[in-house]
């Protein structure tokens, strides 16, 4: 492991960072469960793009047996890449017909601003403090978790950030937090139209990096309608959410009851597969054809496309999502009793296997308490259960594993973490 710490430092950059303080060597995965080099046996409750498991069997043959076969690009007919936009579409609203396919999530967002831009013709845009959108250039700028950050900048003038609209702990608490965040959002709606233009704004129903924490639903779902009212346009980033990790919808944004005008999806899309997609309605993807050709040398390509529909069909035949939502409650419920228990824990929140437990200090107005979370990941990984912090004070655990993992496994988990907390 020294080689290749070594060998690590040396030629690839040191922007790149390792997980826990002691780094692992994974050499092997499956299902929910990960294997270092010395055969250790890890439990995988942060891998979210691995979803229906790590070296799911199904997927390896779907891409060897097409690798074998063909794969070139979208500029040939081809059957595999319409079948698996067809089934794609089945799983969104109606309005949402047309899809791109991309290769990252990054890829999906910057094309996804590329076609609000040019169907509002503007690029003025509204983003939640503490959200992260992906690491280009055009991303960074729209993402306050890395502009805000370390190593951060002054957002370009087009963006327009809000307060995280976190209900219990944000800028606004209590019984009219939600007015607020909303007023604020309607606020910059405003500017921006006073301006003469219209709003773009681009959220997640369920924030990831920002810490695990749903949108409050009177301001998602007045937002959403507000910014559409204007002539804006609304982006949906299913990147973290989407494919049924939220147990009870397939999609973050039907919990809100709202039909976003493009979704962005990646991640698990492909189950590690570099595979990710823009979805919209046919007037935006029209006006985007305005002579310049979209092409994408990997977008879409065979190999993806049978990936895709294995990732779907899996996700079906195993019941995966039905899986998050009983396991998800079976969890979340041990860890609010667990919260019960430990005045370390301020907070569980999240639907299905996408969870977050907020790390802060009962006796201290619940302060943050980032290092003990971190602490906390460190002992666990130690426990052989993969854990990771995120959120706008780095306080919050996250929980998101792979979609195989079980009841057994959660009392595994909760069963090692409240050995941890009550260790401090
Ligand atoms: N959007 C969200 C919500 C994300 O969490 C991420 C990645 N963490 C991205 C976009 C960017 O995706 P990628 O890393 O595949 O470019």
């Amino acid at each position: 492991m020294k080689g290749i710490l070594k060998k690590r430092k040396k030629i690839l950059p040191s922007s790149l960072t390792l997980a826990y303080k002691r780094p692992l060597h994974i050499v092997r995965g499956n299902c929910q469960f990960l294997f270092d080099k010395n055969g250790r046996k890890y439990l995988d409750g942060i891998n979210n793009i691995q979803h229906v498991g790590h070296s799911h069997p199904k997927i390896s043959a779907a891409a060897y047996d097409q690798m074998q076969k063909l794969n070139t690009n979208t500029r040939y007919l081809d059957q595999h890449v319409v079948n698996y936009a067809e089934n794609l579409l089945k799983t969104l609203p109606k309005k949402l017909s047309v899809c791109f396919f991309t290769n990252s999530g990054s890829e999906s967002n910057d094309l996804a601003l590329r076609l609000a831009r040019a169907y509002t013709k503007s690029c003025d845009t509204i983003v939640l403090e503490g959200a992260y959108h992906g690491h280009t250039e055009s991303l960074i700028n729209i993402s306050p978790y890395k502009y805000n950050g370390p190593g951060g900048f002054a957002s370009p003038k087009y963006v327009y950030e809000i307060p995280i609209p976190d209900i219990k702990k944000g800028k606004y608490v209590g019984e009219d937090a939600e007015k607020k965040y909303f007023k604020s959002l309607s606020a910059n709606v405003e500017s921006i139209r006073f301006k003469g233009q219209k709003p773009i704004f681009i959220f997640e129903s369920f924030m990831g990096c920002g810490g695990q924490l749903p949108l409050p639903k009177e301001f998602l779902t007045k937002g959403h309608d507000l910014v559409q009212k204007n002539g804006g346009l609304c982006i949906a980033d299913e990147i973290q959410t989407g494919f049924g990790r939220l147990g009870k919808h397939f999609w973050g944004f039907e919990f809100f009851n709202i039909e976003p005008d493009i979704v962005t999806l990646g991640k698990s899309m492909g189950n590690g597969f570099p595979l990710s997609a823009v979805v919209t309605t046919e007037k935006i993807a029209k006006n985007f054809d305005n002579g310049m050709e979209y092409f994408n040398s990997f977008g879409g390509n065979p190999v993806s496309s049978v990936v895709g529909n294995t990732v779907l069909k899996i996700i079906s035949e195993e019941g995966l999502q039905s899986n998050a939502e009983i396991v998800g409650q079976y969890l979340k419920k041990m860890l609010l009793e667990l919260k019960q228990k430990s005045s370390l824990i301020g907070d569980v929140r999240g639907e299905g296997l996408f969870l977050g437990i907020e790390i802060s200090d009962f006796e201290n107005n619940q302060a943050p308490l980032p290092a003990i979370a971190n602490k906390i990941i460190n002992e666990m990984r130690a426990k052989c259960i993969l854990l990771s912090v995120d959120g706008l004070k780095k306080n919050i655990i996250k929980i998101k594993p792979p979609l195989p993992f079980n009841k057994e496994n959660a009392d595994f988990l909760v069963g090692n973490l409240e050995k941890v907390i009550f260790s401090f």
